[in-house]
């Protein structure tokens, strides 16, 4: 009888973990040397090689996560994205990418790719074709993220792999706003997995960190590039990320469940003109996403009613916290056209469908009725003429 396949659970808990043969402890000890004997180790241990016991114990985690042959762990996101990509292009290549894209990952490709030569095009729209036309002869690499921020469109994963592999491509993706536990884009022929672990596998705003995921032997051409640009992890990050990934499972269940229940509430509120959820079955990407997604994920976006003011309504909340990130245990929110969108210009931000009423929702573990409660309240306080003392509903009698 061969080994079952490990459940998403079981291998958040104990998939790579360090047994402690010394004292037995429970979980995986804590190795912060930055030196290692050369007797009786076959390889040259040291953190910048991504290869301490912590790093590698951590690494066959989220490898086991994405469904990959091995993974690698960086100090950040952007740390993975920018290796992953130099690691397969040159100067005189070219690459595609998504048009909505994290917006760090817009600016590292922006201002860094004309200085090493490496060229770049955008997609106009998100359907295969879209990313087609913009193949040339010297194109290396697709780059994707789906779900998408902030409107959360899905972008076909089939398709771009298909695509990649018939032009001889290397397919990468930006799988943060997934996580592992929804979407896990190798099945679907995707060759590089890219997380911001400072997200969802973090999961308590307090670990900023990265990880790559792939075949060994690509995983071999990022290391290459890794050890030279530096990017390592402190162990004691890598530590607390693996105890972080232990609940992955569970809590971004728990924040799938909430959000479905977030995303009916708010699409059947009548002071809410639009609902992005992959999960509501009017979202575009709703088809898509069920091929493609185990889970609908924790983030929504949400267009307030013109009555209604983007930063007053933030400021008016208790519970749900503003905030610049996402994918905590606590929910928050931000306005893309303040923060994330600021930049592109209200131009831009029409063109794709970003209004100055929307509201991007990363929703946490509470309980949803606490939640609604504190939606509730905030619009409440803050409805036009609130200034005058004079609520809606007075205003148009
Ligand atoms: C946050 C984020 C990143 C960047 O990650 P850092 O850990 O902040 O470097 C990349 N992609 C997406 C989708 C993100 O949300």
């Amino acid at each position: 009888m061969g080994t079952p396949k490990k459940g998403i659970n079981t291998i958040c808990t104990h998939e790579g973990e360090i047994h402690d043969e010394q004292f037995k402890g429970a979980i995986s000890p804590l190795y912060m040397s930055t030196s290692y004997a050369f007797e009786d180790v076959e390889v040259k241990r040291y953190p910048r090689y991504f290869n301490t016991p912590n790093q590698v114990a951590l690494s066959q985690k989220i490898a086991a996560l994405e469904h990959a042959e091995a993974a690698m762990v960086f100090g950040s996101g952007m740390a993975a994205i920018s290796t992953a990509l130099l690691a397969f292009l040159k100067a005189g290549d070219h690459v595609v990418l998504q048009k909505t894209l994290y917006g760090g990952t817009y600016n590292f490709v922006n201002e860094e790719f004309s200085k090493y030569g490496i060229e770049y095009s955008f997609t106009d729209g998100l359907e295969p074709q879209d990313f087609e036309t913009k193949i040339k002869g010297n194109t290396k690499v697709i780059f994707v993220e789906t779900p998408s921020n902030p409107l959360l469109t899905i972008t076909d994963l089939k398709a771009i792999s298909n695509m990649a592999k018939k032009h001889g491509l290397v397919s990468m993706i930006d799988n943060t706003f997934a996580s592992p536990v929804n979407q896990n884009p190798i099945d679907f022929g995707i060759d590089i997995i890219i997380h911001s672990a400072t997200k969802y596998m973090g999961g308590h705003s307090d670990i900023c960190a990265g990880a790559v995921a792939s075949t060994q032997e690509n995983m071999e051409r990022i290391f290459q590039l890794a050890k030279n640009l530096g990017g390592s992890l402190s162990d004691y990050t890598v530590w607390l990320l693996e105890r972080s990934i232990k609940t992955m499972g569970i809590r971004v269940k728990a924040q799938n469940t909430n959000a479905q229940h977030m995303a009916e509430y708010l699409a059947a509120h009548s002071d809410i003109n639009k609902v992005y959820y992959p999960g509501l079955p009017d979202h575009p990407g709703h088809e898509l996403a069920k091929t493609q997604m185990s889970g609908f994920g924790g983030m929504l976006s949400f267009e307030l009613d013109q009555a209604y003011d983007a930063s007053q309504f933030q400021k008016a909340l208790k519970l749900i916290k503003p905030s610049m990130s996402l994918a905590g245990v606590e929910s928050t929110v931000l306005s893309p056209t303040q923060t994330s969108h600021a930049l592109i210009g209200p131009e831009e931000r029409k063109n794709q469908g970003i209004a100055d009423g929307l509201i991007r929702f990363s929703v946490g573990i509470e309980e949803p009725e606490d939640l609604i409660f504190d939606i509730e309240q905030a619009l409440k306080e803050i409805k036009k003429g609130n200034k005058a003392g004079l609520f809606k509903e007075q205003l148009t009698k």
